[in-house]
């Protein structure tokens, strides 16, 4: 069947209810119907092959979408709308192909096997000349305009030395118990690599050994988002290579959005027929995100304390690959209301997107920044000192945010809190 036709199906099932207009984000903001799911349910109704073609409207429309899964969540109808906004993006890129930057990005970065590596190595030297560091703080901004960068900001310094450069191979724990693979992802590998480093740790502590295959690559959530889906079957294949080296029981993801695509997303990606489908669903079924690893685990048990007791008072926001596609809500807070040295407290709206949204935030950076400011102010009001969170993308927006907001918080991955606050 003809994919316009199967997608108008597919919206065709909205019966204009307008359940998901108060929770849509976008909408929240901007209360334009067509940025909404019932309004590009009924665009998407309304498109003919044409639209597809030759309308800038409708794409720049289509970009308009956190792909956070809150109307889904929200329509009586199962409406599945942030999947069915990503698959009309798709149909938009095959017929008009990625933008410039896009193709640059994900067809030659992502998907290459050394230039992406080389391209930070070099970055690593020159962010001093584009950025300049801002004062008392630990983040860059841009020096200079750069097409599609806003210059207000804030930019993580890259790491010295990326986190695959570092750890790859096996690292074997002492009276081993268990071994798993570690999916490491391009954020923490280029800017966070403490969150890997703590995850790696606190599996060691387990008596885990951990795989980390150094020629993995970036999960292709980003390129997917966009409406790409050549070059996330590619990386699809690659990371399915990269881990079937071992024979891993298990495979654990740090970052949440990593964590989805690859458990979700990566079985989606390949036609029934595709002799490689079978196993790349049996690889998705060892992935599991770290916090669901930990809490099993532990198993209920207290957590040693560390010799630091200074309380911390700490709370998480929900990623939504995390909350609403992997259904994960209950083992962060399990485990930070564990943590010894940590007083945990629940933001209001917890599980409302922070607004990041892949390349949303770059596409609309001023209503990205607006959709935050809920964010920031539901953080400002539990006075917590630190912010976790278990997403790479969650985690960049929210720095961004209250720096923009001006105010002061740590903001850290859940595997750092963990890895710090205890001898797990
Ligand atoms: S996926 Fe999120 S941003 Fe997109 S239409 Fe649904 S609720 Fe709105
Ligand atoms: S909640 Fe579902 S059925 Fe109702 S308007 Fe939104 S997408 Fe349509």
């Amino acid at each position: 069947m003809n994919s316009l036709i199967a997608l108008k199906e597919k919206a065709g099932r909205c019966v204009k209810c307008g359940n998901c207009l108060a929770q849509c984000p976008v909408y929240a903001e901007t209360l334009e119907e067509p940025l909404s799911s019932r309004g590009k349910m009924a665009l998407i109704e309304s498109l003919s092959q044409q639209d597809l073609n030759l309308s800038e409207r409708f794409s720049k429309i289509f970009s308009q979408c956190l792909l956070c899964g809150t109307c889904a969540e929200n329509c009586p109808n199962g409406v599945s709308g942030d999947e069915i906004i990503r698959e009309a993006r798709s149909l938009i890129v095959k017929e008009k192909g990625l933008s410039l930057p896009k193709k640059t990005i994900f067809k030659y970065l992502l998907n290459s096997d050394h230039l992406m590596p080389w391209l930070i190595k070099g970055g690593t030297v020159l962010q001093n000349i584009f950025l300049k560091r801002i004062p008392e703080e630990s983040g860059l901004h841009l020096r200079f305009p750069v097409p599609f960068l806003d210059q207000r900001r804030f930019i993580p310094p890259l790491a010295p030395d990326p986190f695959l450069d570092i750890y790859s191979g096996w690292i074997r724990a002492k009276n081993e118990v268990m071994r798993v693979g570690l999916f490491v992802g391009c954020v923490s590998n280029y800017l966070f690599p403490e969150i890997s480093r703590s995850a790696l740790e606190l599996m060691l502590r387990q008596g885990i050994s951990v795989f980390i295959p150094k020629d993995q690559h970036c999960c292709g959530l980003p390129a997917l988002g966009s409406g790409d889906e050549e070059t996330p079957l590619a990386l699809a294949q690659k990371n399915f290579a990269a881990f079937a080296e071992e024979d891993l029981p298990q495979i654990i993801v740090p970052c949440a959005s990593c964590a989805a695509m690859l458990k979700l997303d990566y079985p989606t990606l390949f036609a029934a027929d595709d002799p490689i489908k079978e196993k790349i669903g049996t690889f998705s079924e060892k992935v599991k995100d770290l916090s669901s690893f930990l809490v099993q685990l532990s198993d209920g048990k207290p957590l040693r304390q560390n010799e630091k007791k200074k309380i911390l008072r700490v709370t998480y926001h929900d990623p939504c690959h995390l909350r609403r596609k992997l259904g994960v809500f209950r083992e962060p807070r399990q485990l930070l209301k564990n943590l010894p040295g940590v007083e945990y407290l629940e933001m209001p709206e917890a599980n409302r997107c922070c607004g990041q949204g892949g390349s949303f935030n770059i596409a609309n950076y001023d209503l990205s920044l607006k959709i935050a400011e809920r964010k920031i102010k539901a953080i400002a009001e539990t006075n917590a000192d630190v912010v976790t969170t278990a997403c790479s993308g969650c985690l960049l927006q929210i720095m961004d945010a209250l720096h923009q907001a001006g105010l002061k918080k740590e903001v850290r991955h859940l595997a750092e809190m963990i890895n710090q606050a205890t001898l797990l």
